[in-house]
C-alpha cells in the first residue's frame, strides 16, 4: 500500500495552554464520526493517531465542488475529473485475481466506466442503480476507453453543498481506506469536524511579529484552517506558504543556534603565528602560484584558527580545484604553532597518493610525515603509535585506521578529512575526542553541494568554496556515444595513446551481486584486450575484489606510465591523480548518477593536454538518464551538476548528504521552494543577530516552541 503520498507536517508541536485541555492530543477515535474501527485504519494506513496528526495531514489538492465536468469533454489529457450522473448498471466481471466490479455512470453527454478491484463486496452494497452520484477520480484509458478506477462516489445532492466552502480538500488516501469509505475526499469530513472544534489558542502563533509582519505571513491558526478549507485558491496558497516558511525558518533557527553556540562557547587551540616552516615552504617550495580562491580559503581558515574557537569548516571544491595544497598549508600552520595534524582519506590508494604528493612537496623540510592504514605492518604501526604519542610525528596521513582507539596524539591541533561523503558524522566525532581541546576540523569534499542543500543539511558548519580552477586547464570535452560505435571509441583511444596519452575505461557497479559485477568487468576487460593487444599495449586493472597490494601495484603501474590503459570499476573514482591521462570512457554511463559521472570525469583534465570524456550507453534510455547524459555534455561545472542532480533525484538520495532529520521537510521542498528557503535563512540570521539567546519577550513563543522540540528530538542528531 503506497504510503508515500502522506504529507504530514513535521516539527509541529502544540504547547498546551494553561487552563485549556490540549484538544489536539486527543486520540483520533474520539473525533466525532471516526470511532474505533476507522481509527484503526487511519493509524495503520496514514499514521494518524491523534487530532494533531489529522490536522497536519495536508490535502494533496482542492477541488471545486461546484464544477462538474461532462463525459463528452474527457480527452487523453484529462487528469482528475468530477462527473455527476445516474448509475446505469453495476456488476461483477472476471474471475479470481481478475475479478472486478464494473459500473456505468451516465450524464447528459455520455457514459463512463467505473472499476473497482478491491473492497468489491462493500462497494457493491453501497451502490444503487438509478441513483444520481457525484463521481470523482483520475481518468485512465483502457483499450481506448476512458474509465475511473476506484472513484470516490457520493450521492449527488445539490442542497447539501450550500454554505460549504466551494474548495473541497482531497487528502492522500490508500486503496484500503478508499474501500472503507475513507477516500481522499471523505477524510475531509473528519478534518471539517476537527477544524470546527479548534480555536486560536489551540494553535498559538510561534513566529514573532518581526518575521510575520515584513513577509505578510498568515497567522498560524488561520494558516491551518485555510490549508484545509480555503475560501479561494489565493488564500490556500498563502496558507501553504506560511507553513512552508515556518518549516524552513524553524530549521534555520536551529542550525543557526548550533553554529552560534559553537562560535561562542567552543574552545579551540590557537594558531597564533605564521611560522618558519610555512614561510619557507611558501617562498621556496610552492610549485605554482595559488589561485585567488585558494588564497581566500586559506585566509578564511587562518581567521578561524586564530580566534580560540574550534573551527568546523567544510571546504567544497570541484575535482582538480587544488584542495590538497590548501590542506598542506594549513597543516604547516598547525606544525608551526607546535601542534600535530592528521589527514584522513577514504581509501588506501588515496591515502598513499596524498602521502606521496605531500612528501614530494615538502622535500627536505623538517616535517615528519607518516602513513597509517589497515595494511601497515605491525612493527611499523607500533613505532608510529609510539612516536605519535611522543610528538615526534608531526603529521599523520591515513585511512579510517586513524580513528582506532590506540591511535593517540600528543597534541592534535588539526584534523583534515578528505572526500568527506564517505565518512559518517559519528566517525568525525571520534576524531574530536583525540585531544583534550578538540582539534580544528576541516572537511574537504569534491562533491559540490547545492546551495540549498548546504543551507539545510550543513547549515551548522561554516563553509568555504574553491570556485576557480588552476590556470591553463583545458576544459574537458564530453560526448555521449551509443555502444554500437564502441570500435570508433577504441580507435580514438588508440590515437591518443599514440600521442603519448593514457586512458581510463570504467565499468559500473550495478548488479545486486558482486559476482555479476565482477563477470561484467572481466568481459569488458577481455574486450579491451582484444582491441589493445600486448606487447604493444599494456593494461592495468583495478577492482574491489583485489587485495590492497595488487590494487596499489596496478594503480602505480598506470601512474608511472608503465600501462597505457586503466580498466576499472568506480574504486578509482576518488581523488586519483594521473595528469597524463586524457581520456575517460564510462561504460553503461546511463547507470551512473550525475555526481558519480562528474567525479569520474574529474580524473582527466588534470594535465595541460586537452582531455575527453566519452559516455557510452545502450540505445534504450529513459528520460532521466537522457537528461543526465545531456547535462554532463553541456557543462563541467560541478555546482551546476549538483543542482541538476538535486532537481532530478530530490534531496533524499543525494550522495554525501546526511541522513538527518534536518532534511525531512514534508511540506516544503528545497528544490521548488528555494525562494522561501533563502528568505527563511535570511530572516533567521537577522533574528539571531539581534537576539542570539532569544531572550526578548517578542521571541518568547519561538523559544518555548524550540525548547519543546529539543525535548522531542535528539539534539545530537543534527550536531
Ligand atoms: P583536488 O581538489 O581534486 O584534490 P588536487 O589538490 O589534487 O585537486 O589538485 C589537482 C592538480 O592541480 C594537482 O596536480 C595540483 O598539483 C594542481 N594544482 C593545484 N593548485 C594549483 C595552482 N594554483 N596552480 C597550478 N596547479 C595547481
Ligand atoms: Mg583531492
Amino acid at each position: 500500500m503506497p504510503l508515500c503520498l502522506v504529507a504530514s507536517l513535521p516539527f509541529l508541536y502544540f504547547c498546551p495552554i494553561k487552563g485549556t485541555v490540549d484538544i489536539l492530543a486527543n486520540p483520533i477515535e474520539y473525533l466525532k464520526g471516526v470511532g474505533p474501527q476507522r481509527a484503526d485504519l487511519l493509524k495503520k494506513e496514514l499514521n494518524i493517531f491523534t487530532f494533531k496528526d489529522l490536522l497536519e495531514l495536508v490535502p494533496n489538492r482542492h477541488i471545486d465542488k461546484t464544477k462538474v465536468n461532462l463525459v463528452r469533454d474527457i480527452t487523453p489529457q484529462t487528469d482528475f475529473i468530477q462527473i455527476a450522473g445516474v448509475l446505469k448498471s453495476s456488476g461483477l466481471m472476471g474471475e479470481k485475481r481478475g475479478k472486478r466490479l464494473v459500473a456505468e455512470i451516465k450524464d447528459a453527454t455520455g457514459t463512463l466506466e467505473l472499476v473497482w478491484f478491491q473492497g468489491i463486496t462493500y462497494i457493491q452494497k453501497m451502490l444503487t442503480v438509478g441513483q444520481t452520484y457525484l463521481v470523482y477520480g483520475k481518468v485512465t484509458f483502457f483499450q481506448g476507453q476512458p474509465q475511473i478506477t476506484h472513484p470516490e462516489m457520493e450521492v449527488y445532492n445539490r442542497e447539501n453543498k450550500e454554505g460549504k466552502s466551494t474548495l473541497e480538500p482531497v487528502y492522500p488516501s490508500t486503496e484500503k481506506l478508499k474501500s472503507r469509505g475513507m477516500g481522499g475526499r471523505q477524510i475531509g469530513h473528519f478534518t471539517e469536524t476537527l477544524i470546527k472544534l479548534l480555536q486560536e489558542n489551540n494553535i498559538p502563533e510561534i513566529l514573532p511579529e518581526s518575521v510575520l509582519q515584513p513577509l505578510q505571513l498568515m497567522p498560524r491558526f488561520k494558516a491551518f484552517v485555510n490549508v484545509h478549507f480555503p475560501s479561494d485558491p489565493e488564500t490556500s496558497q498563502q496558507a501553504i506558504n506560511r507553513l512552508k516558511f515556518e518549516e524552513f525558518f524553524i530549521a534555520q533557527i536551529r542550525m543557526g543556534l548550533l553554529r552560534q553556540q559553537r562560535h561562542r562557547y567552543s574552545k579551540g587551540v590557537v594558531f597564533s603565528q605564521v611560522g618558519e616552516i610555512f614561510n619557507r615552504f611558501y617562498e621556496q617550495y610552492l610549485p605554482f602560484e595559488l589561485t585567488g580562491a585558494q588564497k581566500r580559503v586559506i585566509k578564511e581558515i587562518r581567521r578561524d584558527t586564530g580566534t580560540g574557537k574550534q573551527m568546523n569548516r567544510l571546504l567544497q571544491g570541484d575535482v582538480g580545484s587544488g584542495k590538497t595544497i590548501v590542506a598542506l598549508l594549513v597543516l604547516l600552520l598547525a606544525i608551526d604553532n607546535g601542534y600535530q595534524g592528521c589527514l584522513m582519506a577514504p581509501t588506501e590508494i588515496l591515502t598513499q597518493q596524498h602521502f606521496n604528493s605531500i612528501t614530494n612537496l615538502l622535500k627536505d623540510l623538517p616535517v615528519n610525515v607518516r602513513m597509517l592504514t589497515g595494511s601497515t605492518k605491525i612493527r611499523e604501526r607500533k613505532e608510529i603509535l609510539q612516536q605519535l604519542e611522543e610528538g615526534t610525528i608531526h603529521f599523520l596521513i591515513g585511512t579510517h585506521a586513524l580513528l582506532e582507539d590506540p591511535v593517540k596524539f600528543k597534541n592534535l591541533g588539526l584534523a583534515i578529512v578528505d572526500e568527506q561523503h564517505r565518512f559518517g558524522v559519528a566517525q568525525r566525532a571520534r576524531l574530536w575526542k583525540k585531544a583534550t581541546v578538540p582539534p580544528h576540523i576541516l572537511v574537504m569534499t569534491a562533491t559540490p553541494i547545492p546551495r540549498t542543500l548546504a543551507m539545510t543539511a550543513y547549515g551548522d558548519l561554516d563553509t568555504s568554496i574553491i570556485d576557480e580552477l588552476p590556470p591553463n586547464r583545458k576544459p574537458i570535452l564530453t560526448v555521449h556515444r551509443y555502444e554500437t560505435v564502441r570500435s570508433q571509441v577504441m580507435d580514438f583511444i588508440k590515437a591518443e595513446i599514440t600521442k603519448g596519452r593514457q586512458a581510463y575505461i570504467i565499468f559500473p557497479l550495478i548488479e545486486e551481486s558482486e559476482k555479476l559485477d565482477y563477470e561484467n568487468l572481466m568481459k569488458g576487460y577481455e574486450n579491451v584486450q582484444a582491441y589493445f593487444p600486448e606487447p604493444k599495449y599494456w593494461i592495468s586493472m583495478v577492482h574491489g575484489r583485489q587485495t590492497n597490494e595488487v590494487r596499489t601495484t596496478n594503480m602505480q603501474r598506470f601512474k608511472t606510465g608503465d600501462t597505457q590503459i586503466m580498466v576499472g570499476t568506480t574504486v578509482i573514482e576518488v581523488g586519483v591523480d594521473v595528469p597524463n591521462a586524457s581520456v575517460m570512457v564510462i561504460e553503461s554511463a546511463e547507470k551512473f548518477g550525475l555526481s558519480q559521472l562528474h567525479q569520474l570525469r574529474g580524473r582527466v583534465g588534470r594535465g595541460s593536454e586537452k582531455s575527453f570524456c566519452i559516455l557510452l550507453s545502450g540505445s534504450k534510455l529513459n528520460n532521466e538518464a537522457r537528461e543526465r547524459l545531456k547535462i554532463m555534455c553541456a557543462t563541467n561545472d560541478g555546482f551546476k551538476i549538483a543542482e541538476k542532480d538535486l532537481e532530478l533525484r530530490g534531496p533524499g538520495d543525494i550522495e554525501g548528504t546526511r541522513q538527518s532529520g534536518a532534511l525531512n521537510f514534508k511540506l516544503a521542498s528545497i528544490v521548488q521552494d528555494r525562494k522561501w528557503l533563502e528568505i527563511a535563512r535570511e530572516m533567521a540570521e537577522r533574528l539571531l543577530d539581534d537576539d542570539p539567546d532569544l531572550a526578548s519577550a517578542t521571541n518568547l513563543q519561538l523559544k518555548n516552541y524550540l525548547q519543546a522540540l529539543q525535548g522531542k528530538t535528539a539534539w545530537s542528531k543534527i550536531s
